[in-house]
């Protein structure tokens, strides 16, 4: 493989080239989103300028190139994370949109009361709520695994959960809070011996490693496109092909019949039927450009760069007298949740801003699991292959430097 080039990854990237309250720009919060590559911004443009249509729906020629622009990017999006059919790919808006999708036409037809949905403390709200929401329905529960003290996922404890009355168990395939990536393959198989259907939310797997839903041997696998180089609003839901096929429609309108009358519709086959309304047409082509963004610079080479980031990140913080960090999976993503004793996560980040340096505070929309730890909040910081170890320096420095104001 070639030499990572940092120098020309990070000249890719617009944003990365502008300074915040007259410093330059340290961008550490890619867990909440990512930036984009020129050539992401300029699909979506160039879509907009060259081939504005909707999909489907028009026989003329730009109708026919938004159509090949939105399926295309299915395809590249299949290929992606190895799935064995486009057709077993739904697109949506995120992951929040294809974790609810999941929730209300697959599960809770199912759900009787005493039934019950097994997932992890570390999720994230969103494998969280669409679960509890069609839990309180239908009278079934939500039961979570607990995590050990290095934040890794108790997988004795997750398969003790699972008995005769799981209908669904769901977990994330990398946590957004602790960098922790769960086991996934090993709780498929424990799964599928049982019959349960397994859902992972791979919002933060995809912009670190290569998936392939194949092999993890998931039911359903949900992927949001913003933290992964593409636009906001873009995302998929990939299931196997027999669950799309038993599934009703959730969402109705146009795009997702085959025929409408008042004595009765019929609906389009898998994935259209979940497709109703005009989707995110621009954004699915800035998708199929940040998927060859990816296939460009190699996941090889992507690893490489940012398991060094994250050891030499965890070296650094360490020097920080005080600071706790939250999260030491041997597998892990890098991501770096942390507090410094005597300072409020919020009063450290937005003093850390005045030095130009984007991290995350809060609760990372996993309450469940501040709830575990006992904290209200944290400090997050999470990096991607375009930071550098000269970045992680002037976070670390920065972050010495507002500790003594605040002591
Ligand atoms: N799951 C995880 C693990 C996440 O980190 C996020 C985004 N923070 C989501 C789900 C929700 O993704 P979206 O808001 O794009 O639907």
């Amino acid at each position: 493989a070639d030499r990572f080039d940092i120098d020309r990854v990070r000249a890719d990237f617009p944003l990365l080239q502008r300074e915040v309250h007259g410093k330059p720009l340290v961008y550490f919060d890619n867990a909440n989103t990512s930036q984009k590559p020129a050539s992401v911004i300029e699909a979506v443009d160039e879509h907009y300028r060259l081939h504005n249509a909707n999909v489907a729906r028009a026989v003329h020629e730009l109708g026919e190139e938004a159509t090949a622009a939105y399926e295309g990017a299915r395809d590249r999006l299949a290929r992606f994370i190895n799935a064995s059919s486009s057709q077993e790919l739904v697109l949506t808006s995120g992951t929040t949109q294809s974790i609810n999708l999941v929730a209300y036409s697959f599960l809770l037809p199912r759900l009787r009361p005493g039934d019950v949905i097994v997932t992890t403390v570390m999720e994230h709200h969103a494998n969280i709520v669409p679960w509890q929401i069609v839990a309180q329905r239908s009278g079934a529960t939500v039961k979570a695994a607990p995590i050990n003290a290095a934040g890794e996922l108790d997988v004795e404890a997750f398969i003790a959960l699972l008995g005769p009355e799981v209908k669904l168990a769901a977990v994330g395939h990398v946590s957004n809070v602790l960098g922790t990536v769960n086991p996934v393959r090993e709780l498929a198989r424990e799964c599928r011996r049982r019959g349960i259907p397994l859902l992972v939310d791979g919002s933060q797997a995809v912009p670190h490693r290569p998936v392939d839903v194949q092999s993890l041997g998931c039911d359903f696998y949900a992927v949001t496109g913003h933290k992964m180089l593409a636009p906001t609003g873009t995302g998929l839901l990939w299931a196997r092909k027999e669950h799309l096929q038993a599934m009703p429609p959730f969402f109705g309108g146009g795009e997702m019949i085959r025929e409408v009358s008042f004595e009765g519709t019929t609906f389009a086959d898998p994935p259209h039927r979940f497709e109703a309304g005009t989707p995110n047409i621009a954004g699915f082509a800035g998708v199929t450009a940040a998927i060859d963004y990816y296939e460009r610079l190699g996941f090889d080479a992507i690893r490489l760069w940012e398991s060094e980031l994250l050891a030499y990140a965890t070296e650094r913080l360490r020097e920080v007298p005080g600071l706790r960090l939250f999260g030491e999976a041997a597998d892990k993503e890098p991501v770096l949740s942390f507090l410094v004793e005597g300072a409020q996560a919020t009063d450290l980040a937005t003093l850390l801003d005045l030095e130009g340096i984007a991290v995350r505070s809060g609760h990372h929309c996993a309450h469940p699991l501040m709830a575990y730890y006992g904290v209200p909040a944290t400090l997050r910081a999470s990096l991607a292959f375009y930071n550098t170890p000269e970045e992680v320096d002037i976070f670390v420095a920065a972050l010495q430097k507002v500790r003594k104001l605040l002591l």
